[in-house]
């Protein structure tokens, strides 16, 4: 291999993650993270989720103009896991929260407010006084909630950057339910309604203190022109409201996320580079330095760092159709056992040991634990021949996969491991780092309800 074929150590990109991700679930095996007693495990690779900040980074850095303030905010929602914010804010990434929950964890994470962003869509009273409290930037979803913010602005001052977040209405992708910009998304004041243009732009001149305009208009299965075509639409009114205002008074645009995950090969693709590109040809204007800058992406930072390590308890045949009943399914795949059509998920194979098996395919089916005929990842699969006692690794589950259990049959919360390991180091030194313990049975029992065991026979 020439050295420029040489993957870079910190690469998130294929071979490299690959090796990586082998050799953590060799070791994961060896050091009884997943066995017998305890058969699910996710593991993250803690490289990975640095390349890709630096990334995210490196790619705003080339399109902005210098001197322009960025903030990429990572959405809490796509790895709601303390640690894992502690990494992404020692990699100078920010907090996007959208409950009180996530805010909790952003704070517990240290991360401060200046670089914490709030944008639910339905905020109580309580939390947006804890915003403004803070100074944490807050975009609001509508008009109501805009009279809310006025209330408190006129009642107590607040370093909280404030705006409103705006639907362009630009249409949605190939996934209905994660398309946040079709004519009639429940978020945000909707651009293209009548009369809702005027409104946006009185409400900003009436309101010297409102500075920022958020959109985010991007998921998984929407192209990255049309993500492009809101952010032009937000830009577009932005200039409008500073022109009949007199002055800059939207400061910052806050662009969202949604940069789409390649779910079918190691790639990474599309890439923050490619996005910011898109971007810089279709709004110019926004990178001139007029203009700073949040983003918000989630799935894009954290999916293709995450595997899924389940044991494979048993394996048989139905139909003619072999069948491999692992410990991954519906409390940890939700999203893919319920639209498998819409998120499809890689699959490896590795044996008793953790070793990756390779070998002519047959094909199977991958069921998961739980007691519901469709609780499958994987429904006529071609992978090597599954035997008990094996393992699979789900893959590219790093965001909204298992972070976000379902407690579907009290399936218990596996437990989440952060790894580093360096696959040019022969035998390979791994090091784990426990973000989540395995959730015991006796938690499961105690958050049923087993400590007020009489409390419906007595009432
Ligand atoms: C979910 C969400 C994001 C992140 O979306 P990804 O597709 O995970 O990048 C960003 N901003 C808002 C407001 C969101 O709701």
């Amino acid at each position: 291999m020439g050295p420029e074929t040489i993957p870079s150590p910190d690469s998130a990109d294929s071979p490299d993650s690959a090796a990586r991700r082998d050799q953590a679930v060799r070791a994961a095996v060896e050091q009884g993270l997943v066995g017998p007693g305890l058969p699910l495990a996710g593991l993250l690779d803690v490289a990975g989720i640095r390349a890709s900040a630096a990334a995210l980074h490196a790619a705003f850095d080339e399109v902005t103009a210098d001197g322009t303030p960025v903030l990429h905010a990572f959405a809490v929602k796509a790895a709601p896991l303390v640690p894992v914010l502690r990494l992404l804010g020692s990699a100078g990434v920010g907090a996007e929260v959208a409950s009180p929950g996530e805010l909790a964890l952003a704070r517990a994470a240290g991360t401060p407010p200046s670089r914490t962003v709030l944008d639910s869509p339905a905020k109580t009273p309580a939390e947006l006084r804890e915003a403004l409290a803070l100074g944490i930037a807050v975009n609001a979803d509508n008009a109501q909630e805009l009279d809310r913010i006025d209330a408190m602005v006129r009642s107590a001052p607040t370093r909280s950057p404030l705006g409103i977040r705006v639907n362009p209405q630009v249409g949605g992708g190939a996934i209905e339910a994660l398309s946040t910009a079709t004519a009639t998304s429940k978020f945000g004041v909707p651009l293209r309604d009548e009369g809702a243009r005027e409104w946006l732009v009185r409400a900003y001149v009436d309101r010297p203190w409102l500075t920022r305009l958020h959109t985010h208009s991007g998921s998984q299965g929407v192209p990255l022109e049309l993500m492009a075509s809101g952010v032009a639409a937000t830009y577009a009114l932005a200039e409008e409201i500073n022109a009949r205002a007199g002055r800059q008074q939207v400061d910052t645009l806050d662009i969202g996320g949604g940069l789409p995950l390649n779910f079918s090969s190691d790639e990474q693709t599309p890439t923050y580079a490619d996005y910011a590109r898109l971007l810089r040809h279709e709004v110019p204007g926004l990178f001139d330095g007029r203009y700073g800058l949040v983003t918000e992406f989630g799935r894009s930072l954290l999916g293709k760092h995450g595997t899924l390590l389940a044991r494979v308890e048993y394996v048989k045949t139905a139909g003619g159709r072999g069948i491999a009943l692992t410990h991954a399914g519906v409390q940890v795949a939700t999203r893919t056992v319920y639209m498998p059509e819409s998120w499809p998920l890689r699959i490896a194979a590795y044996d008793a040991k953790g070793r990756p098996k390779s070998g002519p395919g047959t094909r199977q089916d991958v069921a998961g634990p739980a007691c519901f005929a469709g609780d499958l990842l994987a429904r006529d699969r071609e992978l090597p021949p599954l035997e008990q006692g094996d393992y699979v690794a789900v893959l590219d589950t790093g965001a909204y996969y298992f972070a976000h259990h379902y407690s579907y049959n009290s399936l218990v919360r596996p437990g989440i491991h952060g790894y580093v390991a360096d696959p040019r180091e022969a035998g390979g030194a791994v090091r784990f780092g426990v973000v989540r313990e395995p959730q015991s049975v006796a938690e499961v029992v105690a958050e049923a309800g087993g400590g007020v065991r009489d409390v419906l026979d007595e009432l």
